[in-house]
């Protein structure tokens, strides 16, 4: 059987915890699998080699950044091999190119085009472990390309379809997926199971575990993801699966409660109502390559309307060179940039067969005094956006409102 795991930058960060690693990856070898490993680079290098770009270029040019960037996990494989080889466990380490995988030229945040397995499987059949530097691949034009952060976990996922891997094992240094970041609140419980569709809201709306395309994958090729900690012991029945169908809880159909930070908003204020102005606005935000998250459009009023959405704070400076002047353009009364605003959602394949989730989450909030700026949904998930100082106890109070703190 072919197994593939991922260890995080923290779980590879220093020589100990790569040997510890690499003590791991060979149990699982002796015991006859066929072991892929892929890693991220060693804590927190990919930030201290952005900064050094930035040290001698203030923007430095996207094809260097990658190519820099991709050293990290280079370094991390190629030490864990060679770690491997200590303990007696044949391995080799091989880049995102040397494994087959085969990206487009989006430098920066690649997208995976396929994995040509030909070289993993010659190693297996060699009876090593290989090693995979996460996190990037290779363009048409065979440069360097990296997968966006947190881009390793995609790797592992997309290697783990490609090699028809029983599940994927995704190690880092939380226990698995809980109903609430446990930082925030600690009562918050570890999962032992989530469905790929409630850990992709989650994904998207903030809960950092998990890079969002790696769920998107696992849901794609049906692949099972275990996310569990680098120090729990295989087999002991911790973490959490990670897939397409699970059990619903019966009573209590809230599975997680995610918080995003990264939430800015932009309100036109007396926009004159007529065809084709959401199209004008939103056209040239598109062509910048800038993601509109939430719009909100208010009923018009007099032929007016206000008109709300929200990008992420790497787009908001972008965001406001553009929308500034277009705001005149369109005649708008005027316009108003919020930062200090997070998003709070319930996410939960059963709240779509149950009614009444939104009204306990709006009224929870209210009797705790917390104002909603603005509420958005989807078909398994409830999001609000509250004032930025606010958004810790938001979690706390609808942690408690839907018990999550109790097992069903
Ligand atoms: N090293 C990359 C990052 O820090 C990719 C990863 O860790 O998944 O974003
Ligand atoms: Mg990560």
């Amino acid at each position: 059987m072919t197994v593939v795991q991922k260890y995080g930058g923290t779980s590879v960060g220093s020589v100990e915890r790569l040997r510890n690693v690499a003590h791991r990856v060979a149990s699982r070898a002796i015991d006859g699998e066929q072991v892929a490993v892929v890693v991220s680079a060693m804590g927190k290098t990919t930030d201290d080699l952005l900064a050094l770009a930035r040290d001698v270029n203030p923007r430095p040019p996207r094809r260097e950044t990658d190519l820099l960037m991709a050293t990290g996990e280079m370094v991390s494989s190629a030490l864990l091999a060679m770690a491997l080889g200590d303990l007696g466990c044949p391995a080799v380490a091989l880049t995102g190119a040397q494994a087959g995988v085969f990206t487009d030229e989006t430098f920066g945040r690649a997208r995976i085009r396929g994995i040509d397995t030909w070289r993993i499987e010659e190693e297996f059949s060699a009876g090593n472990v290989v090693v995979v530097a996460g996190f990037q691949g290779q363009s048409p034009q065979g440069d360097y390309v990296t997968l966006g952060r947190g881009g390793s976990d995609t790797s592992a996922v997309a290697l783990g379809a490609a090699l028809n891997a029983s599940q994927v094992e995704i190690y880092t240094d939380v226990q698995g997926i809980y109903t609430t970041d446990p930082r925030i609140e600690p009562k918050a419980r570890c999962l032992k199971d989530i469905a790929a569709e409630e850990m992709l809201e989650a994904a998207q709306q903030g809960a950092g575990v998990m890079h969002p395309r790696a769920v998107e994958l696992g849901l794609l090729y049906d692949m099972p993801i275990l996310v569990a900690s680098s120090q729990a012991e295989f087999g002991s029945g911790g973490g959490t699966i990670i897939r397409r169908e699970v059990q619903m809880e019966p009573e209590n159909r809230v599975r997680t409660i995610a918080l995003d930070r990264d939430v800015a908003s932009v309100t036109l204020r007396h926009v004159p109502d007529r065809p084709g102005i959401a199209a004008q606005i939103f056209g040239p935000l598109a062509d910048a390559g800038i993601s509109v998250d939430t719009i909100v459009q208010n009923a018009s009023e007099l032929q007016l309307t206000d008109l709300t959405f929200t990008v992420t704070d790497d787009d908001w400076e972008r965001t406001q060179e553009i929308s500034k002047p277009l705001a005149g353009d369109l005649g708008a009364a005027n316009v108003l940039f919020d930062r200090d605003l997070v998003k709070v959602s319930l996410i939960g394949t059963g709240m779509q067969s149950g009614p009444g989730y939104a009204a306990t989450m709006f009224r929870s909030l209210s009797e705790a005094g917390i104002n909603i700026e603005l509420i958005t949904t989807s078909e398994i998930r409830i999001t609000c956006l509250v004032r930025a100082d606010r958004g810790d106890e938001a979690v706390r109070v609808l942690h408690s409102a839907f018990e999550l703190d109790q097992e069903v």
